[in-house]
């Protein structure tokens, strides 16, 4: 499908309203869906149960609560802090755009491509786990769907930077093989931590291909979510959010893989602080990237708790 070129604006626009379409975790990377009529049928889809018939309803005690929101102040300071933070998704959005043989776009491709083999282990693993979690693991049919799901991301074979594209990165489902990153984008990750978490969020959308074939995993991550923060998260929310969370396992995998001198709850907070926007808005897709930090944090306590366990470290330079 076609993206407009003739700006960020209506691009995002084009992306959203008719492209069908899926902006990241972050509200910007773009699913480019095959079939139109599967777009539409999202919302109808999530009405239908998942493995549970009947579901309970999770909630948060008032402590849980103030500690997110004590997780969210260390992730967004952090931001300010850090000199590998991710640059806000409002703050990418005004830049001007990069020219692919810029400096900053060149190690921000090399970075995507060097830790794309690595990303789609790491994100094979957090798809497994979250199946678990969820109690999916024993459906049959799901484990079709799980083994069709990780084929697709194994056939992945590369990042193509893309000046177009600026502050997006996006999938077509039609070149399931590729994952398109816009250069400024490509720049504004400046971390391993926050690159994975994005082209983790991507391989999501291609594990669960032009048929949905994760809905019901996606579905019942939506609907938790929903449950905890009070926020409607259903749809292609529900879509956007477990990419995202996906994007946060895999990149906690990571560092937990990889431990070094910098503090653990840094590291993790660039998972996520593209999202510690001033700007915060959302749209039917896409919760505003304020709102999914919380639904995030959400429904992943034990972020929460690395957050501010850490807190002494995050005061090192
Ligand atoms: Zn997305």
């Amino acid at each position: 499908m076609n993206i407009s070129r003739s700006g960020a604006t209506a691009q995002r626009k084009a992306q959203r309203r008719s492209e069908m379409v899926f902006v990241a975790p972050l509200r910007r990377c773009v699913k480019c869906l095959l079939i139109i009529s599967v777009c539409f049928s999202i919302s109808l889809a999530q009405t239908k149960p998942g493995s549970h018939s009947t579901r309970a309803h999770a909630s948060m005690s008032p402590e849980a609560k103030a500690l997110l929101e004590e997780a969210i102040g260390v992730v967004c300071t952090q931001a300010k802090l850090d000199p590998k933070s991710s640059i806000a998704i409002d703050e990418m959005q005004a830049r001007p755009s990069l020219p692919l043989q810029s400096p900053e776009a060149r190690a921000g491709a090399e970075r995507a491509q060097r830790l794309l083999p690595l990303t789609k282990s790491l994100m094979i693993a957090s798809l497994q786990q979250l199946a678990t979690e969820y109690g999916f693991r024993k459906s049959p049919n799901f484990q079709q769907r799980m083994k069709q799901a990780i084929a697709r991301v194994n056939s992945v074979k590369r990042v193509r930077p893309d000046m177009d594209s600026r502050d997006n990165a996006s999938v077509y489902l039609s070149r399931p093989h590729v994952i398109t990153f816009g250069t400024i984008f490509l720049a504004g990750l400046r971390s391993d931590e926050g690159m994975i978490s994005v082209l983790a969020h991507e391989l999501m959308h291609i594990a669960d291909g032009d048929n949905d074939s994760l809905r019901p995993l996606v579905a019942a991550v939506g609907n938790k979510a929903s449950d905890l923060t009070g926020l409607d998260i259903h749809g292609q929310r529900s879509e956007e959010v477990a990419c995202d969370l996906i994007g946060a396992m895999a990149a906690r995998a990571y560092i937990t893989s990889t431990p070094g001198y910098e503090s653990i709850a840094r590291r993790l907070a660039r998972s996520i602080q593209h999202n510690c926007v001033e700007l915060d808005e959302g749209d039917e897709d896409h919760l505003s990237p304020r709102s999914t930090i919380r639904a995030l944090l959400a429904l992943d306590p034990e972020l929460v708790r690395e957050l501010i366990n850490d807190r002494e470290e995050r005061k090192l330079p």
